[in-house]
């Protein structure tokens, strides 16, 4: 099972599809990336299938036929030998949990987790699904009506329907038509450089710790630094933490925090330092420009390096019980918590500067990103619990097949089946990456995390280093020496509720 994880994990790094266009086929797309891409002999570009290159196509190539191959092939990643891989791992799951006296894989997963059982997982999403799924439908007539426009204006045929190579192009018309969101001079303002250095910024206030860059030190890329970390208070050296910021062939493809040496207590009774290695795919400079980063990728930037510091700060006695060493459920919720930072004006202000005039956000750009938060929520989070179930599913069963189940839950939670000949589970690192049973997760953490953000720094104040330590103290030092549920009753004076979750969605929880 080790080694069908490890070779699925790197098919998907591996993974090294080019597609070529010509510059009408991509147009909608900024000038400025399609400048970015090379050519190939006969003048085509050169589009791949990593982050950088996939979302800004899927987001702006107003042809329906490039989005449709290009969404095909990103959905068809490591596709023949993955779903075999997972539809193996399906089966030795099922047969481990059997061994070992539970009825399912997930009933074995979840017994160690919050949650506990399969059960409440399902009724939690289907839940969950219900309430968003009016938000859907709303935003789902909003799609067609804009399809309908541009079809008509571009002479494209209109269908009447929304397919997964429509979905992140209408997801993005609608958060620059109904918030006015002009994502690319956002992006102007979050050169990669002032972004790094607002974000270290942020963390060491609110956490009271220090980071120092350490130079000439060996690294496995020039492209990645090195920075130590102090505590403010102690001077003690809780440890070291490595950024790998950008794509590169061969390597991993999604974001992530590796911890590379646990904190915890060494037999002679001193802590152990910590060490740990954040991974991203964000945008590269180019000839002309710096790295600029979209907002999602400061989201991304900001949330990985919250596992960063769950890693930094842990002390707990052992190492098995250290950083993110929690429930799987809950280990999004410390860093899903910080995300909230980049929805705020005062920690946005400090992570931007226009990469040319140096100037500062001016107000009226950053109040539409901030309402924009809940554009699309139904979708978007349908999509998520599409996931989650998927996820479920597949670990109650014995043998699956990947690709037809999942085009049938999708046209249960999202309206529409995969597209033809696709299997999205085939590049869903989560599965084969410790994940397995648990995404749900991360909706389900999502609901602490709210419950954190609003009932103690969104009331009081975000910067407060009151609540800064609290949240370090409680949160990120205990890692799974103490049980999610008591380190929330010890954060928030009380048991969580899941109020402030429905509202962050846009729905009201009296409802
Ligand atoms: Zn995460």
């Amino acid at each position: 099972m080790s080694d069908l994880s490890i070779d699925f994990s790197k098919n998907l790094s591996e993974e090294n599809t080019i597609l070529t266009f010509t510059e009408e086929e991509l147009a909608g797309v900024p000038e400025d990336f399609l400048k970015s891409l090379e050519k190939n002999e006969d003048g085509k570009l050169k589009v791949s299938l990593k982050y950088p290159h996939y979302f800004p196509c899927m987001k702006k190539a107003r042809n329906p036929e490039t989005r449709k191959k290009l969404e095909t092939a990103f959905n068809s990643r490591c596709l023949k030998p993955n779903t075999a891989i997972l539809e193996e791992l399906v089966e030795l799951r099922s047969q481990k949990a059997d061994i070992l006296g539970f009825p399912t894989h997930a009933a074995f997963v979840l017994d160690m987790r919050m949650a506990k059982d399969p059960e409440k997982v399902r009724t939690f999403l289907v839940d969950l699904a219900q309430k968003l799924r009016p938000l859907q439908e709303q935003e789902v007539k909003v799609y067609l009506e804009y399809k309908k426009e541009e079809c008509d204006k571009y002479g494209y045929e209109y269908d009447g329907k929304i397919h997964y190579w429509d979905l992140r192009y209408y997801m993005t018309m609608t958060e620059e038509r109904q918030y006015a969101v002009d994502s690319n001079l956002l992006k102007e303002y979050f050169p990669m450089e002032v972004v790094t250095t607002g974000l270290l910024d942020i963390y060491r206030e609110l956490l009271d710790l220090k980071f120092t860059q350490v130079k000439d030190v060996e690294v496995w890329h020039p492209e990645v630094t090195l920075y130590s970390v102090v505590d403010r208070e102690s001077s003690n050296l809780l440890g070291y933490f490595y950024l790998d910021l950008y794509p590169r062939e061969g390597k991993y493809g999604h974001a992530a925090c590796f911890g590379l040496q646990p904190g915890c207590i060494q037999p002679d009774g001193k802590r152990q330092i910590t060490v740990a290695a954040m991974v991203a795919n964000f945008t590269k400079p180019t000839e002309d420009k710096p790295a600029l980063l979209t907002h999602d990728e400061v989201e991304t930037y900001f949330h990985e390096f919250g596992h960063v510091m769950h890693q930094i700060c842990a002390q707990s006695e052992f190492a098995l019980f250290s950083g993110t060493s929690v429930e799987r459920d809950f280990v999004e919720a410390p860093s899903q918590m910080l995300e909230n930072w980049c929805w705020e004006k005062e920690p946005l202000q400090r992570m931007s500067k226009h990469y040319k005039t140096g100037e500062a956000f001016p107000d009226h750009l950053l109040d539409k990103p901030i309402k924009s938060r809940i554009a699309n929520a139904g979708m978007f989070n349908l999509r998520q619990i599409l996931l989650g179930m998927f996820d479920q599913t597949i670990h109650t069963q014995k043998k699956v097949d990947t690709a037809k189940l999942f085009s049938e839950i999708s046209q249960e939670y999202l309206g529409f089946p995969s597209t033809e000949g696709t299997n999205m589970s085939a590049s869903f690192g989560h599965l084969a990456g410790g994940y397995d049973a648990q995404y749900y997760g991360y909706m389900w953490s999502e609901v602490f995390c709210m419950d954190m953000f609003y009932t103690r720094f969104k009331k009081e104040g975000i910067m407060s280093p009151k609540f800064g330590g609290d949240y370090r103290r409680y949160i990120l030092q205990p890692g799974g020496s103490i049980d999610a549920a008591d380190m929330l009753r010890n954060f928030l004076g009380r048991d969580p509720t899941p109020e402030a979750f429905l509202i962050s969605k846009g729905l009201n929880p009296n409802a």
